[in-house]
């Protein structure tokens, strides 16, 4: 009887534990198996294999995509993409790029509004070379006392009714399965009680998705029973996570580490999905 937490983030992008950090708690977790899915960087699962090969704790090399629809942010998670492939590093990059302009431009409304927020606040706010993240901007604007909490930031400031949400043009969904395909990876739909958009689950089909996180600490009952049926009706993989990001002083970002278990029948299929990629 295996527990499995298919979503979690770590210091390389905007979660608080390190990549080895995380695996310590997995295993004081009694977690079985952790899936590390950081926001369109894999810069943190070399360390994540040594300590999980240290801890005995299975580690599932990931990532968290974002990606843009009609103006939603949509994330797509995928499991056992090729990290060591330098190509796809490559590609992960112009992402990067595109999160500076982004960060840049959400600064720039920031000072219009008359808070002076810098660059390098926000970068120095990282607890490591991370990818820098709209939290952290957020966590900047608590430290200035503009705002009492990162929720409130982005209920104020950052999130999509926001004074200063900036959307730029990001990967459609579409390339996001696209692009972890193109790397080995398999391509899941992530949260998406969060959208409001059921039609995408059929459009991302044709592309190749292979499955849906239906257990998410966003997610209400009826969400989790809605996106059982539709996988079921699909033929989709059902997966799940707590998309821990660590502990600040109002308890845990999202959910807390292992409380969206999945079995390890769950993480079976992923293999055998994995498996039937590589012959
Ligand atoms: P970014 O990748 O920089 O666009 O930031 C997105 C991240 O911000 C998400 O992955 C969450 O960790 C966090 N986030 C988004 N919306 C909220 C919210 N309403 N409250 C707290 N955190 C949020
Ligand atoms: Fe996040
Ligand atoms: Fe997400
Ligand atoms: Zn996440």
């Amino acid at each position: 009887m295996g527990r499995v937490d298919l979503h979690t983030h770590t210091t390389a992008s905007d979660g608080l534990l390190t990549p080895a950090e995380l695996i310590r708690l997995a295993r004081e977790r009694g977690l079985t198996a952790l899936a590390i899915t950081d926001h369109d960087t894999v810069s943190g699962l070399p360390e994540a294999v040594q300590a999980a090969g240290e801890a005995g704790v299975e580690l599932i090399p990931g990532i968290e995509i974002s990606t843009s629809y009609q103006g939603q942010d949509v994330h797509l998670l995928g499991y056992y993409v090729d990290y060591t492939s330098r190509k796809f590093v490559e590609e992960l990059k112009g992402l990067k790029e595109g999160r500076h302009k982004r960060n840049e431009r959400i600064i720039e409304r920031l000072n219009e509004l008359g808070i002076p927020i810098s660059m390098e606040k926000v970068v120095a706010k990282r607890p490591a070379e991370g990818n820098v993240g709209r939290p952290h901007i957020a966590q900047v604007l608590v430290d200035m006392g503009v705002v009492a909490s990162v929720q409130e930031a982005f209920d104020l400031y950052l999130g999509k009714n926001g004074k200063a949400y900036v959307s730029l043009p990001r990967l459609s969904p579409q390339e996001g399965v696209k692009l972890i395909l193109r790397h080995g990876g398999i391509p899941v739909l992530a949260h998406p009680g969060l959208y409001g958009n059921d039609q995408l689950i059929g459009q991302l089909l044709a592309e190749g998705l292979e499955g849906i996180e239906v257990y998410h600490p966003d997610h209400s009952l009826a969400e989790v029973a809605k996106y059982e049926r539709l996988a079921q009706e699909y033929q989709l993989l059902i997966t799940g996570g707590s998309d821990y990001h660590g502990e600040g002083e109002n308890g845990p970002f999202h959910g807390d580490l292992g409380s969206q278990p999945v079995g390890i029948e769950i993480l079976d299929r992923l293999k055998a999905l994995f498996r039937k990629k590589r012959v």
